[in-house]
């Protein structure tokens, strides 16, 4: 079990990241040389949402700009990591849902992948988020995906443990409200002691509701404790809560 990849679960905030040079990426350019160089990455997107989970199919995958009134810079990003189609068949096999050869990378993929992967050489697949699905049927279908680290798929995260944009407060780039960091503290905690069923429950923690005011980037973190499996432990590599409501806090399974 010793060549078992990790699992990552990543914040990744402002897409502006994709492209800024900072602590926070140059932190997730030495955790992937820290890490075995993955034979695929399977990456759980906080920016895709679909009716039933959706597997991206894709031989040469487009890279998707879903963000609006960023610098021009942004918009020509391109990340031309090749698709896996044989590995989002194979998790089709695991999960059910479907092959979708029309979405490709969003930037909860190539936002943080830029720094860490930056020849862009990797196959990628991301599967999408059913968001008409309770977070214990997320939890489920990552505990199927357990299988893949022992065949050197990385299964990745992409969301933001506190996420709400409504409350974004932007004369505060660097800290978050008590709620934040309640909430923020408190998964840190059930982290930890590997407390999931608590992760799951996350509504009940202190800050909860403002924290997570819908689920979507709160999600991958779910599948990725999941996948790790519950023996692996949590490690968190990288932390800061920004703009009020956000937590960068990104965090290694295994
Ligand atoms: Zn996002």
């Amino acid at each position: 079990m010793s060549d078992r990849m990790p699992t990552l679960f990543l914040g990744h905030g402002s897409p502006e990241n994709a492209i800024a040079d900072n602590a926070y990426t140059r932190k997730l350019t030495t955790l992937a040389e820290e890490l075995p160089r993955p034979e695929a990455i399977l990456v759980v997107s906080a920016h895709y949402m679909t009716e039933g989970s959706a597997l991206t199919s894709a031989e040469r995958p487009r890279t998707i700009h879903d963000f609006y009134g960023f610098a021009e810079e942004l918009y020509e990003v391109e990340y031309p990591a090749p698709g896996a189609p044989q590995l989002a068949a194979d998790v089709v096999g695991l999960l059910g849902g479907q092959l979708d050869g029309r979405w490709g990378l969003d930037h909860a993929a190539w936002s943080p992948m830029r720094h860490m992967w930056r020849d862009a050489d990797v196959p990628t697949v991301e599967l999408s988020i059913d968001l008409s699905m309770p977070a214990d049927r997320h939890y489920e279908l990552g505990r199927k995906l357990s299988e893949l680290p022992d065949q050197g798929v990385l299964v990745l995260g992409s969301g933001n443990i506190v996420h709400n944009l409504g409350a974004i407060d932007w004369n505060r780039p660097h800290g978050g409200y008590e709620w934040c960091a309640a909430f923020d503290a408190a998964v840190n905690e059930r982290l930890g002691t590997r407390d999931d069923a608590a992760l799951i429950d996350y509504d009940k923690l202190p800050g909860g509701p403002q924290s997570v005011p819908t689920p979507d980037h709160y999600l991958p973190l779910l599948y990725t404790a999941a996948a790790a499996g519950i023996g692996a432990p949590a490690t968190t590599v990288y932390e800061g809560l920004e703009m009020g409501s956000l937590s960068m806090r990104c965090v290694r399974f295994g």
